[in-house]
């Protein structure tokens, strides 16, 4: 697989160099040089293989040239190791689970294939995945890394400044995962990272890698999901269908664009925000704008400067697609909260992300189509929030309450980059 760096078309890179670099030269975001497409038939066959077979051939037709498919297959399956169900709300909407991997959020698919792809391409070469974390981000790398060969995991996280459970649920498991609590907030633990990234000798001595959010790997791992959506509906219900995609960086909605160009017959997306509305009023007004990024219900799509953005521009001007046909909308706290409760009476249990794309769905739906809305997070994760606006408790799901109960493994530091270089260096190879 080629892809090319949107910011400087000269620069292409194969799928190994594209995930171990992240990002290219000025920054740049990979893009895919070829837009594979099934023939009709081909979709049709497709949609009637299991999940983790389905998802390696369609895998496949992106980076078969670079890993054979009996590999991806592998891959895939330690990957996705569980499932996706579309559940349904309405007679007309459904939603697509996507919260049921071990960090209770759509970010488990993608973390975790991205690991299984950075472990081949690594080889028996040894990597160290230095990453900062405010919470979400780090259980997801934690889940994804811990145990595999060959890779260790450092995540710094400010101590005492992310929430109790968050912690539990990626400082409990030892192991690969190396887990620091810094004294300091997590501006201090990017700027550690950034400090040992720029220092050449502990970036060469412990192949540094930041596994972070842009790497490509991620994209392709969640396009799969989209066909497992489409799997699961009757027949009947595929031909007018609408997708809502909750979205904070975009990286959702460009998967779900790219199976759209593979060829899997969605009708329509609509771009889900919160009171973060750069794209929105983008699409209604034609600038692009960014405000100061506020803070919501909805705080994993509190992101005012959407990083994904350019790829979903490039894939509409490569396909000749039309921006006007991409639905959109921003929806307040307020409407926020109402909509949970909506959906609590007819009885669907729904957390602040998931609520705003439901929300825009229902209100844009047409006459004889079928709406899909991501349910991009377990609601248990947002228990607080959660309980304070429906006003009833929630009971944790399993791999919470496990962890709930385990000691912490965490090492205390202090925002001291000479104290963190020895730790790294000193760590067991
Ligand atoms: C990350 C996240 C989003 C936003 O997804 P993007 O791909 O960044 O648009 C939505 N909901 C939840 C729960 C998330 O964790």
């Amino acid at each position: 697989m080629k892809l090319y760096n949107l910011k400087d078309h000269n620069e292409q890179v194969s799928f190994a160099q594209a995930i171990k670099q992240g990002l290219g030269k000025k920054q740049g975001l990979f893009f895919p040089l070829e837009l594979p497409e099934f023939e009709l038939t081909e979709i049709d066959h497709l949609l009637e293989l299991d999940f983790v077979t389905r998802s390696a051939r369609i895998l496949s037709t992106f980076i078969g040239d670079e890993i054979p498919e009996e590999t991806l297959l592998k891959r895939v399956k330690a990957a996705f190791e569980f499932p996706a169900p579309v559940v349904k709300v309405e007679d007309d909407i459904s939603t697509l689970e996507l919260f049921h991997g071990p960090t209770l959020a759509f970010k488990d698919f993608g973390g975790r294939f991205m690991a299984q792809m950075l472990t081949e391409v690594s080889g028996d070469e040894p990597v160290t995945i230095l990453t900062a974390t405010s919470g979400d981000t780090g259980a997801a790398v934690a889940h994804a890394f811990y145990g595999l060969k060959n890779v260790r995991v450092v995540i710094l996280y400010p101590r005492g400044k992310i929430s109790p459970l968050q912690e539990k649920l990626f400082c409990t498991l030892g192991g690969n995962i190396h887990t620091v609590a810094i004294d300091g907030d997590f501006d201090a633990c990017q700027a550690l990272v950034k400090q040992s990234f720029d220092d050449e000798e502990l970036k060469r001595e412990l192949s540094l890698n930041s596994a972070n959010s842009i790497n490509i790997s991620r994209l392709l791992a969640q396009i799969c999901y989209y066909f497992e959506a489409v799997a699961q509906l009757p027949q009947h219900d595929r031909n007018q269908l609408v997708v809502s995609v909750p979205s904070g960086n975009f990286g959702d909605l460009t998967a779900g664009l790219l199976a759209k160009s593979l060829g899997l017959p969605i009708k329509r997306f609509i771009a889900a925000t919160n009171a973060n509305d750069t794209v929105p009023r983008y699409l209604a007004q034609g600038q692009w704008l960014p405000s100061a990024t506020v803070a919501t219900l909805s705080n994993a799509m509190d992101v005012s400067q959407p990083n994904n953005w350019p790829r979903v521009e490039e894939l509409f001007r490569r396909k000749i697609w039309q921006l006007k046909e991409l639905g959109f909308g921003a929806v307040s706290d307020e409407t926020t909260k109402e909509t949970m409760h909506e959906l609590a009476a007819k009885g669907y249990i729904s957390e602040p992300h998931a609520a705003i794309a439901y929300r825009l769905l229902r209100d844009q739906l047409k006459e004889g189509e079928f709406g899909l809305f991501l349910g991009t997070a377990h609601p248990a994760k947002f228990k607080e929030s959660v309980e304070e606006i429906l006003g009833q408790p929630l009971v944790l799901p399993n791999e919470l309450a496990v962890r709930a109960n385990l000691p912490l493994l965490s090492h205390n530091m202090g925002a001291d980059f000479a104290g963190l270089r020895s730790f790294l260096l000193g760590l067991p190879k």
